[in-house]
Protein backbone atom coordinates (compact mmCIF):
# COMPACT_ATOMS: atom_id res chain seq x y z
CA UNK A 1 0.00 0.00 0.00
CA UNK A 2 1.76 3.53 -0.69
CA UNK A 3 0.17 6.67 0.75
CA UNK A 4 1.22 10.22 -0.79
CA UNK A 5 -0.06 13.68 0.86
CA UNK A 6 0.98 17.09 -0.31
CA UNK A 7 0.34 20.27 0.54
CA UNK A 8 -1.41 23.15 -1.34
CA UNK A 9 0.20 23.56 -4.99
CA UNK A 10 1.06 26.11 -7.26
CA UNK A 11 0.90 29.85 -6.05
CA UNK A 12 0.30 29.35 -2.11
CA UNK A 13 -0.90 32.48 -1.59
CA UNK A 14 -3.64 31.22 -3.63
CA UNK A 15 -4.36 27.89 -1.75
CA UNK A 16 -5.68 27.00 1.64
CA UNK A 17 -3.93 26.39 5.01
CA UNK A 18 -5.17 23.70 5.94
CA UNK A 19 -4.57 21.35 8.76
CA UNK A 20 -1.49 20.07 8.72
CA UNK A 21 -0.17 23.02 6.65
CA UNK A 22 -0.24 25.51 9.49
CA UNK A 23 2.12 23.76 11.75
CA UNK A 24 4.24 23.44 8.97
CA UNK A 25 4.19 27.13 8.74
CA UNK A 26 5.27 27.46 12.55
CA UNK A 27 8.73 26.07 11.34
CA UNK A 28 9.52 28.55 8.82
CA UNK A 29 8.11 31.75 11.05
CA UNK A 30 10.48 34.41 11.31
CA UNK A 31 13.24 32.52 8.85
CA UNK A 32 14.87 34.59 6.36
CA UNK A 33 16.55 32.20 3.42
CA UNK A 34 18.77 33.25 0.47
CA UNK A 35 20.73 30.64 -1.72
CA UNK A 36 24.05 30.61 -2.31
CA UNK A 37 25.96 32.37 -5.50
CA UNK A 38 26.48 30.54 -8.79
CA UNK A 39 29.20 31.35 -10.77
CA UNK A 40 28.60 34.59 -12.66
CA UNK A 41 27.92 32.94 -16.05
CA UNK A 42 25.14 30.77 -14.32
CA UNK A 43 23.62 33.79 -12.63
CA UNK A 44 23.98 35.73 -15.95
CA UNK A 45 21.64 32.86 -17.37
CA UNK A 46 19.59 32.39 -14.42
CA UNK A 47 18.44 36.04 -14.63
CA UNK A 48 16.97 35.67 -18.17
CA UNK A 49 14.57 32.91 -16.56
CA UNK A 50 10.94 34.35 -15.33
CA UNK A 51 9.01 30.92 -14.42
CA UNK A 52 9.82 27.84 -13.47
CA UNK A 53 8.94 26.04 -17.09
CA UNK A 54 11.46 28.19 -17.99
CA UNK A 55 13.97 26.78 -15.21
CA UNK A 56 12.80 23.41 -15.80
CA UNK A 57 13.28 23.78 -19.36
CA UNK A 58 16.86 25.47 -19.52
CA UNK A 59 18.09 23.03 -16.96
CA UNK A 60 17.45 20.20 -19.20
CA UNK A 61 19.40 21.88 -21.59
CA UNK A 62 22.24 22.51 -19.88
CA UNK A 63 22.88 20.07 -17.47
CA UNK A 64 26.11 22.23 -15.82
CA UNK A 65 23.52 25.35 -14.83
CA UNK A 66 21.12 22.65 -13.47
CA UNK A 67 23.80 21.10 -10.79
CA UNK A 68 24.80 24.53 -10.25
CA UNK A 69 21.15 25.10 -9.70
CA UNK A 70 21.04 22.15 -7.12
CA UNK A 71 24.09 23.08 -5.38
CA UNK A 72 23.41 26.60 -4.66
CA UNK A 73 19.76 25.77 -2.87
CA UNK A 74 21.55 23.12 -0.60
CA UNK A 75 21.97 25.21 2.27
CA UNK A 76 18.01 26.23 2.03
CA UNK A 77 17.18 23.01 1.77
CA UNK A 78 19.53 21.80 5.14
CA UNK A 79 17.82 24.40 6.66
CA UNK A 80 14.21 23.98 5.65
CA UNK A 81 15.08 20.43 6.73
CA UNK A 82 16.70 21.51 10.37
CA UNK A 83 13.47 23.83 10.96
CA UNK A 84 11.12 21.43 10.42
CA UNK A 85 12.37 18.75 12.67
CA UNK A 86 11.94 20.87 15.49
CA UNK A 87 8.49 20.75 15.02
CA UNK A 88 6.14 18.06 17.51
CA UNK A 89 2.76 16.62 16.13
CA UNK A 90 1.24 14.65 18.97
CA UNK A 91 4.44 13.93 20.86
CA UNK A 92 6.03 12.79 17.12
CA UNK A 93 9.23 14.61 15.83
CA UNK A 94 8.83 15.46 11.93
CA UNK A 95 10.73 13.91 9.95
CA UNK A 96 12.03 14.91 6.26
CA UNK A 97 13.34 13.26 3.08
CA UNK A 98 15.57 14.01 0.37
CA UNK A 99 13.94 14.74 -3.09
CA UNK A 100 13.34 11.21 -5.00
CA UNK A 101 16.72 10.94 -7.55
CA UNK A 102 15.95 10.27 -11.53
CA UNK A 103 16.79 6.82 -10.42
CA UNK A 104 14.20 6.15 -7.96
CA UNK A 105 11.85 7.84 -10.12
CA UNK A 106 12.51 5.11 -12.94
CA UNK A 107 12.33 2.91 -11.16
CA UNK A 108 8.91 3.72 -10.03
CA UNK A 109 7.66 4.57 -13.72
CA UNK A 110 8.68 0.91 -14.54
CA UNK A 111 5.91 -0.20 -11.89
CA UNK A 112 3.58 2.02 -13.88
CA UNK A 113 4.59 0.62 -16.97
CA UNK A 114 3.20 -2.71 -15.92
CA UNK A 115 -0.26 -0.86 -16.01
CA UNK A 116 0.05 1.38 -19.03
CA UNK A 117 2.86 0.09 -21.49
CA UNK A 118 2.35 3.33 -23.74
CA UNK A 119 2.55 5.69 -20.92
CA UNK A 120 5.89 8.38 -21.18
CA UNK A 121 7.65 10.12 -18.35
CA UNK A 122 6.43 13.50 -19.24
CA UNK A 123 3.08 12.68 -19.41
CA UNK A 124 1.66 14.51 -16.16
CA UNK A 125 -1.20 16.60 -16.48
CA UNK A 126 -4.64 14.59 -15.60
CA UNK A 127 -5.66 15.60 -19.24
CA UNK A 128 -3.06 13.77 -20.62
CA UNK A 129 -3.25 10.85 -18.43
CA UNK A 130 -7.02 10.61 -19.15
CA UNK A 131 -6.26 9.53 -22.34
CA UNK A 132 -4.56 5.90 -21.38
CA UNK A 133 -7.90 4.41 -20.00
CA UNK A 134 -6.10 1.32 -18.08
CA UNK A 135 -5.01 3.77 -16.20
CA UNK A 136 -8.13 5.41 -15.28
CA UNK A 137 -9.46 1.84 -14.77
CA UNK A 138 -6.39 1.31 -12.40
CA UNK A 139 -7.22 3.89 -10.78
CA UNK A 140 -10.71 3.24 -10.51
CA UNK A 141 -10.46 0.21 -9.14
CA UNK A 142 -7.31 0.63 -7.00
CA UNK A 143 -6.82 4.21 -5.86
CA UNK A 144 -8.25 7.01 -3.97
CA UNK A 145 -7.75 10.28 -5.41
CA UNK A 146 -8.09 13.36 -2.86
CA UNK A 147 -7.11 17.23 -3.62
CA UNK A 148 -4.02 16.48 -1.04
CA UNK A 149 -3.42 12.79 -1.13
CA UNK A 150 -3.07 9.91 -3.21
CA UNK A 151 -3.23 6.31 -2.32
CA UNK A 152 -3.11 2.85 -3.80
CA UNK A 153 -3.73 -0.41 -2.10
CA UNK A 154 -3.16 -3.95 -3.72
CA UNK A 155 -6.51 -5.67 -5.34
CA UNK A 156 -5.45 -9.30 -4.03
CA UNK A 157 -7.05 -10.23 -6.99
CA UNK A 158 -5.34 -13.63 -8.84
CA UNK A 159 -6.89 -12.25 -12.03
CA UNK A 160 -5.36 -8.67 -11.59
CA UNK A 161 -2.23 -8.42 -13.98
CA UNK A 162 -0.83 -5.34 -11.75
CA UNK A 163 -0.37 -6.33 -8.64
CA UNK A 164 1.77 -8.95 -6.94
CA UNK A 165 0.80 -11.44 -4.68
CA UNK A 166 0.66 -9.65 -1.22
CA UNK A 167 3.44 -10.63 0.95
CA UNK A 168 1.41 -9.73 4.52
CA UNK A 169 -0.53 -12.04 6.59
CA UNK A 170 -3.94 -11.90 5.24
CA UNK A 171 -5.63 -11.38 8.25
CA UNK A 172 -3.27 -7.85 8.29
CA UNK A 173 -3.90 -7.06 4.64
CA UNK A 174 -7.97 -7.36 4.96
CA UNK A 175 -7.89 -4.95 8.20
CA UNK A 176 -6.00 -1.74 6.27
CA UNK A 177 -8.06 0.56 4.68
CA UNK A 178 -7.75 3.83 2.38
CA UNK A 179 -6.47 6.85 4.78
CA UNK A 180 -9.85 8.68 5.73
CA UNK A 181 -10.74 12.08 5.15
CA UNK A 182 -11.22 14.52 7.91
CA UNK A 183 -15.39 14.47 9.05
CA UNK A 184 -16.39 16.68 11.87
CA UNK A 185 -17.09 15.06 15.20
CA UNK A 186 -20.87 13.73 15.72
CA UNK A 187 -20.16 15.31 19.60
CA UNK A 188 -18.27 18.18 18.59
CA UNK A 189 -18.19 20.08 15.06
CA UNK A 190 -15.95 21.98 16.19
CA UNK A 191 -13.38 19.25 16.25
CA UNK A 192 -12.39 16.40 13.88
CA UNK A 193 -13.65 12.74 14.97
CA UNK A 194 -10.43 10.51 16.02
CA UNK A 195 -8.75 8.74 13.24
CA UNK A 196 -9.97 5.41 15.46
CA UNK A 197 -13.20 6.25 14.78
CA UNK A 198 -13.50 6.47 11.01
CA UNK A 199 -10.88 3.89 10.22
CA UNK A 200 -12.52 1.91 7.58
CA UNK A 201 -15.37 3.59 6.87
CA UNK A 202 -16.55 4.98 3.80
CA UNK A 203 -15.46 8.91 3.98
CA UNK A 204 -15.50 11.69 1.08
CA UNK A 205 -13.91 15.31 1.04
CA UNK A 206 -17.16 16.66 1.27
CA UNK A 207 -15.55 18.54 5.04
CA UNK A 208 -12.33 19.70 3.50
CA UNK A 209 -12.76 23.20 4.55
CA UNK A 210 -11.60 24.64 1.05
CA UNK A 211 -14.76 22.75 -0.15
CA UNK A 212 -17.01 24.34 2.29
CA UNK A 213 -16.16 27.76 1.88
CA UNK A 214 -16.54 27.73 -2.18
CA UNK A 215 -20.25 26.19 -0.96
CA UNK A 216 -20.31 29.87 1.62
CA UNK A 217 -19.33 32.76 0.23
CA UNK A 218 -21.75 35.36 0.54
CA UNK A 219 -20.71 37.96 2.88
CA UNK A 220 -21.70 41.65 2.76
CA UNK A 221 -18.78 44.23 2.99
CA UNK A 222 -19.45 47.66 4.78
CA UNK A 223 -18.21 50.18 1.99
CA UNK A 224 -14.89 51.30 3.51
CA UNK A 225 -13.38 48.22 3.18
CA UNK A 226 -9.69 46.58 2.04
CA UNK A 227 -11.56 44.00 -0.42
CA UNK A 228 -8.65 41.53 -1.29
CA UNK A 229 -6.72 39.59 1.70
CA UNK A 230 -6.05 37.31 -1.00
CA UNK A 231 -3.53 39.39 -3.72
CA UNK A 232 -0.99 41.08 -1.44
CA UNK A 233 1.11 44.05 -3.81
CA UNK A 234 -2.25 45.51 -5.37
CA UNK A 235 -2.81 49.20 -5.40
CA UNK A 236 -4.52 50.38 -2.32
CA UNK A 237 -7.64 52.68 -3.31
CA UNK A 238 -9.38 53.24 -0.43
CA UNK A 239 -10.92 56.90 1.04
CA UNK A 240 -8.45 57.37 3.73
CA UNK A 241 -6.35 59.99 4.39
CA UNK A 242 -2.65 60.39 3.94
CA UNK A 243 -1.74 60.04 7.36
CA UNK A 244 -3.94 56.44 6.94
CA UNK A 245 -2.85 55.25 3.91
CA UNK A 246 0.67 55.58 5.33
CA UNK A 247 -0.17 54.20 8.56
CA UNK A 248 -2.00 51.05 6.58
CA UNK A 249 1.54 50.71 4.12
CA UNK A 250 3.73 50.40 7.72
CA UNK A 251 1.28 48.03 8.97
CA UNK A 252 0.91 45.97 6.32
CA UNK A 253 4.71 45.65 6.34
CA UNK A 254 5.15 45.60 9.62
CA UNK A 255 2.65 42.43 10.37
CA UNK A 256 2.53 39.17 9.09
CA UNK A 257 0.00 38.20 7.28
CA UNK A 258 -2.25 35.34 6.90
CA UNK A 259 -4.80 34.11 5.13
CA UNK A 260 -8.15 34.86 7.10
CA UNK A 261 -6.77 36.71 10.12
CA UNK A 262 -7.15 40.19 10.25
CA UNK A 263 -4.39 42.52 9.11
CA UNK A 264 -3.92 44.65 12.78
CA UNK A 265 -3.79 43.68 16.17
CA UNK A 266 -7.36 44.99 17.69
CA UNK A 267 -6.31 48.12 19.18
CA UNK A 268 -4.29 49.73 16.20
CA UNK A 269 -6.00 52.70 14.93
CA UNK A 270 -7.42 51.49 11.65
CA UNK A 271 -8.90 48.31 13.29
CA UNK A 272 -12.15 49.49 12.74
CA UNK A 273 -11.52 51.23 9.25
CA UNK A 274 -9.68 48.31 6.88
CA UNK A 275 -11.04 45.03 7.56
CA UNK A 276 -10.27 41.21 5.74
CA UNK A 277 -12.84 39.53 4.46
CA UNK A 278 -12.50 36.68 5.99
CA UNK A 279 -14.97 34.74 3.75
CA UNK A 280 -12.37 34.85 1.03
CA UNK A 281 -9.77 32.29 1.59
CA UNK A 282 -7.25 31.00 -0.39
CA UNK A 283 -9.57 28.38 -2.09
CA UNK A 284 -11.77 31.45 -3.43
CA UNK A 285 -11.94 32.18 -7.06
CA UNK A 286 -9.14 34.86 -7.67
CA UNK A 287 -9.79 38.19 -6.82
CA UNK A 288 -10.94 40.61 -9.98
CA UNK A 289 -8.41 42.91 -8.71
CA UNK A 290 -5.25 40.56 -9.69
CA UNK A 291 -6.42 41.01 -13.31
CA UNK A 292 -7.07 44.63 -13.62
CA UNK A 293 -4.11 45.96 -11.54
CA UNK A 294 -1.74 46.48 -14.43
CA UNK A 295 0.99 45.63 -11.49
CA UNK A 296 4.42 43.86 -13.71
CA UNK A 297 4.53 39.83 -12.56
CA UNK A 298 0.34 39.54 -12.53
CA UNK A 299 0.92 36.42 -15.41
CA UNK A 300 -2.77 35.19 -16.20
CA UNK A 301 -3.61 32.33 -13.90
CA UNK A 302 -6.65 30.59 -13.89
CA UNK A 303 -9.57 32.39 -12.14
CA UNK A 304 -10.95 29.07 -10.25
CA UNK A 305 -7.62 28.02 -8.81
CA UNK A 306 -4.41 30.21 -9.37
CA UNK A 307 -2.78 27.67 -11.76
CA UNK A 308 -0.36 29.38 -14.00
CA UNK A 309 -0.05 26.64 -16.58
CA UNK A 310 -2.38 25.04 -18.91
CA UNK A 311 -4.33 27.56 -19.84
CA UNK A 312 -7.19 26.78 -22.01
CA UNK A 313 -7.48 29.23 -25.51
CA UNK A 314 -10.44 31.45 -24.88
CA UNK A 315 -12.95 30.64 -27.85
CA UNK A 316 -13.70 32.97 -30.26
CA UNK A 317 -17.13 33.89 -29.65
CA UNK A 318 -16.48 34.48 -26.01
CA UNK A 319 -14.13 36.92 -26.97
CA UNK A 320 -16.22 38.62 -29.29
CA UNK A 321 -19.24 38.65 -26.86
CA UNK A 322 -17.10 39.59 -23.74
CA UNK A 323 -15.10 42.89 -22.68
CA UNK A 324 -13.85 40.54 -19.94
CA UNK A 325 -12.60 36.81 -19.85
CA UNK A 326 -11.03 35.60 -17.21
CA UNK A 327 -8.35 32.62 -17.64
CA UNK A 328 -9.55 28.89 -16.99
CA UNK A 329 -6.97 25.80 -16.67
CA UNK A 330 -7.07 22.80 -18.29
CA UNK A 331 -8.40 20.91 -15.08
CA UNK A 332 -10.37 23.53 -13.84
CA UNK A 333 -12.47 23.21 -17.03
CA UNK A 334 -12.46 19.24 -17.07
CA UNK A 335 -14.13 19.53 -13.35
CA UNK A 336 -16.50 21.12 -14.88
CA UNK A 337 -15.64 24.93 -14.27
CA UNK A 338 -16.16 27.62 -17.18
CA UNK A 339 -14.30 30.59 -17.99
CA UNK A 340 -15.90 33.45 -15.90
CA UNK A 341 -16.75 36.62 -17.91
CA UNK A 342 -18.11 39.83 -17.60
CA UNK A 343 -19.07 43.38 -19.71
CA UNK A 344 -20.69 41.51 -22.12
CA UNK A 345 -20.46 43.87 -25.38
CA UNK A 346 -23.25 46.09 -25.72
CA UNK A 347 -23.41 46.53 -29.41
CA UNK A 348 -23.98 42.39 -29.87
CA UNK A 349 -26.49 42.32 -27.37
CA UNK A 350 -28.71 45.37 -29.09
CA UNK A 351 -28.38 43.37 -32.48
CA UNK A 352 -29.39 40.60 -30.74
CA UNK A 353 -33.02 42.19 -29.26
CA UNK A 354 -33.17 44.09 -32.83
CA UNK A 355 -33.20 40.53 -34.50
CA UNK A 356 -35.71 39.39 -32.16
CA UNK A 357 -38.09 42.79 -32.77
CA UNK A 358 -37.93 41.48 -36.35
CA UNK A 359 -38.80 38.12 -35.58
ZN1 LIG B 1 -4.75 -5.37 -8.64
ZN1 LIG C 1 -3.58 32.44 2.47
ZN1 LIG D 1 -7.75 26.15 -12.67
Amino acid sequence: MLIAVRTAPHHSWCNPAERIMSVINYGLQGVAIKREQMPEEYEDEFETLKTLEDIQGKAKENPCLKSELEKCIVTVQKLFCERTEHLVWKNEAFETENPASNLEIDEMFKNILRIVSTLTKDETTQQQLRKHKPLVEFIKTHCQERAYSFQIKKCNQPSCEVCYPIRMPIDVFQNLYFLPDPVPSRDNPDRYETFANLYGKFTTEKFRPSLINLNSKAELAPSNILISAKIRGYKIELKLTEQEKQDLESALQTYTYSCGSPIFPDDHSLAQKVFVRVQISCDSPIELLYYTSKKAGNIPICYWCGANNDVVTVPQNLQENFKLVYPLCSSCNENGKTFYKRLENKVNSRKKQKVNHVD
